[in-house]
């Protein structure tokens, strides 16, 4: 166990699409979202949206029949079942909603991969519509960063991950992401932690733009190939060091114990 938590972003990062344009555009609402858009932060609009589809008879089977059906490179299910096996503590940090990804990791077989998916709650009410919530109340509680969406800071949630790993013994983070939202985290990453970016996306942009804000080392990926043998790296990377730095720390009292050993007065044996 080389306590490594590993963060996924959900959309363009686990799947290869945003999953609330693709569940838009499937379902034949693109037009009246694209209306809207100016006028609305997206995760209120995604609500508007599914009580659009409600109204027009959309049931939340069809709508589970869609996000199935969303795509995702099959090398990305397997790098998340490779690092969920080699001991990793993986978490999703997503501005989707839980309805839409639990649905699609459980259909991939892999919601048991994640100890944690921090993003927007949702609920289905008794008329079967479902409802989309912001993750940070912004009328009541603001979260005051300008960088970010009203209802999403993934800031606040990688530093509470960071409180919890010391005490659980977790040293680093590897944070993979695509989007403007993943470029504030990427700022709160430490020295011994890695960033892996889309390739010519976003967050890449502002990270090649910013590189002197960041702390963490930066290696970016293009597809589910590279990913997976990237995140492997990296965990093989830290998996080594850690060790290495373990067995110096037992060499270092192995020999302050024989160095002890050495000074310490003798006792004379005593004759019987
Ligand atoms: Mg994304
Ligand atoms: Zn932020």
């Amino acid at each position: 166990m080389a306590g490594i938590v590993v963060v996924f972003d959900f959309d363009k990062t686990i799947i290869d699409v945003d999953s609330d344009n693709w569940v838009v555009d499937e379902l034949g609402v693109t037009d009246l979202f694209n209306q809207l858009l100016p006028t609305m932060p997206w995760n209120s609009l995604m609500d508007r949206m599914m009580k659009e589809l409600h109204a027009r008879g959309e049931t939340i089977e069809e709508m589970e029949e869609v996000l199935k059906r969303v795509p995702v490179h099959p090398r990305i299910v397997q790098a998340i079942k490779s690092a969920h096996a080699l001991g990793c503590d993986l978490r999703v940090v997503s501005d989707a909603n839980v309805f839409f990804i639990e649905t699609i990791l459980k259909h991939l077989g892999i919601r048991d991969c994640f100890s944690e998916i921090n993003t927007n709650p949702c609920y289905v009410d008794e008329e079967g519509r479902l409802h989309i919530l912001p993750y940070v109340d912004f009328e009541t509680s603001p979260h005051g960063c300008n960088l970010c969406p009203p209802n999403m800071c993934k800031s606040m949630i990688i530093e509470r991950i960071q409180a919890t790993m010391a005490k659980e013994g977790k040293k680093r983070m590897i944070y993979l992401g695509d989007g403007i939202g993943d470029f504030c985290p990427s700022l709160k990453l430490g020295e011994g932690d890695f960033v892996m970016p889309r390739k010519d996306y976003p967050a890449w942009n502002l990270m090649n733009e910013n590189r002197t804000l960041l702390k963490a080392a930066v290696h970016e990926w293009t597809d589910g190939e590279e990913l997976e043998h990237i995140l492997l790296q990296l965990i093989n990377t830290i998996t080594v060091e850690e060790s290495q730095m373990l067995s110096v720390e037992c060499k270092f009292q192995t020999m302050s114990k024989a160095a002890h050993e050495a000074l310490r007065p003798r006792a004379l044996p005593v004759p019987y």
